[in-house]
């Protein structure tokens, strides 16, 4: 019920796209039964999470924020929000984002973009000068990342627990780092993802949202397992960790990769970058300086890959089987042209036109099968810097602090979404290395190392920025 309330009264961050209100009692009552009778708690038992719009749900709309999906109601549960019901969560609501999870702002979805919790605070409202409530409309609003601000912005506004989010070139890291929260991409086939709508299915992952590194733990441990129904899914049993009380990071080696040192890097990133890296220091870790030179080509690659797979993956959308359909009778032919038109934003249409392009038989070796080459050129220096005795790699997860929407939409769309990615992208490029047995534990070492931007938050998450 509080986190009920809460929900109504941060209503103006348009975090939800959802509420569940009824399904969240009833499950709070049953829990809360279990509770009283004694019987054995899942997990989870009683604790409200949030749900990022674009994974299903059986009888509860899903909208991936798209017109298209307007009013689709799945028959079926997502695996990974059957896994969190098993365990006792609540399902409070489902959450904002950019229209099919494109974008890295939430600033692109049907419902609006979503604000950024910390455009409230006292700190900030202090630096812009303005003593404004949360009710107030003004320009200065941040953003709060993407593509799960949503998912971000209610985890961080105390409105739920946890919140599912997905990655798929820095969707949960982005959001999490402009929110102040913890965000954790797992590695790929670790965390089925049977339900998630896919963005491109060879990098996808359901990502983690939470507020602080153990509860991220501890959905991690419910969440992650193979799954039947997602044949990407790794069979090797998976051993729930518990994170230990005393931290030693005396034993680790933490590589720097010298080229993120990059244009557009913000003076405070790297402040806090260096902050961290001499924290390590100091607490006995070994701090190296590494190289990962494909890196700088992850970007690009993405662009070609992720329209590519989005040119086919977007063909099931033709007005028949889900969400909208258009009005045009004409002929087959032009009611799938005019539902297209009228279902997918201009994020969507291009990319899909973009990757049909790319898929040309003409151009096919040219982008398609060079993007493939250099992916598995960004993920060998990955193995090679990890065989090469770094425990983990400490970067800073987006360029900048978020930025006010009013800047935010001024820029380039496409070269907004290229600069924010540039430190997530290639950890989703080298997805499928878990198949490669010289790696082992990349699943822990694949975690980036989140930087938390905001003074006022460090130094309490610098003593949980562990692995
Ligand atoms: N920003 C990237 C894009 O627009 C990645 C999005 C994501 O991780 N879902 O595609």
């Amino acid at each position: 019920q509080r986190c009920l309330s809460l929900i109504k009264a941060t209503k103006c961050l348009n975090a939800y796209i959802t509420v569940t209100e009824d399904t969240a009692l009833r499950q709070a009552e049953e829990s809360e039964k279990r509770y009283r009778r004694g019987q054995s708690l899942g997990d989870l038992d009683g604790i409200p999470v949030a749900v990022k719009d674009n994974f299903s749900t059986t009888g509860i709309e899903t909208t991936c924020a798209s017109n298209m999906l307007k009013g689709y109601i799945p028959p079926y549960n997502a695996t990974v929000v059957q896994k969190l019901l098993d365990q006792g969560a609540v399902l409070i609501g489902k959450t904002n984002l950019d229209e099919f999870a494109m974008g890295s702002g939430s600033t692109d979805g049907i419902f609006g973009p979503v604000r950024n919790p910390w455009s409230y605070s006292k700190q900030y409202r202090e630096k812009c000068g303005q003593n404004s409530h949360l009710e107030n409309e003004d320009s200065s609003w941040l953003i709060t990342g993407g593509s799960s601000g949503g998912s971000a912005a209610a985890v961080s506004s105390f409105t739920c627990f946890a919140a599912l989010g997905s990655d798929t070139g820095g969707s949960t890291r982005n959001p999490a780092a402009h929110c102040g929260v913890v965000g954790l991409k797992p590695t790929y086939g670790l965390v089925s993802r049977h339900g998630l709508i896919p963005l491109v299915n060879s990098m996808d992952v359901p990502g983690i949202l939470t507020r602080c590194v153990d509860d991220a733990a501890t959905v991690l441990g419910v969440l992650a397992g193979h799954d039947p129904k997602d044949s990407t899914t790794v069979q090797d049993p998976f051993n729930p960790f518990k994170l230990p009380s005393v931290i030693d990071v005396g034993k680790l080696c933490i590589g720097i990769p010298k080229e993120y040192h990059i244009p557009g890097l913000s003076s405070e990133t790297l402040k806090v970058w260096s902050k961290a890296a001499d924290l390590f220091e100091n607490a006995g870790a070994r701090v190296i300086e590494v190289s990962l030179p494909h890196t700088c080509y992850s970007i690009v690659c993405y662009h070609v890959l992720c329209a590519a797979e989005v040119a086919s993956n977007m063909a099931r959308f033709d007005g028949l089987e889900y969400g909208h359909r258009s009005n045009m009778d004409k002929s087959t032919e032009s009611m799938y042209a005019a539902t297209r038109r009228e279902g997918f934003n201009d994020v969507v249409r291009g990319r899909i036109l973009s990757g049909n392009y790319f898929l040309l038989k003409q151009n096919y070796e040219k982008y398609f099968i060079k993007a493939q080459k250099v992916r598995r050129l960004i993920a060998n220096d990955f193995v090679n810097v990890f065989s090469s005795g770094v425990d983990v790699l400490l970067t800073p997860t987006t360029l900048r602090d978020a930025v006010p929407y009013v800047e935010f939409i001024k820029e380039d769309n496409r070269t907004r979404s290229a600069q924010d990615d540039i430190f997530t992208q290639a950890a989703n490029m080298s997805a499928f290395l878990h198949n490669l047995g010289g790696v082992r534990n990349l699943c822990l070492k694949n975690i980036q190392v989140l930087l938390y931007s905001r003074q006022s938050l460090t130094s309490d998450l610098y003593k949980k920025i562990y692995v």
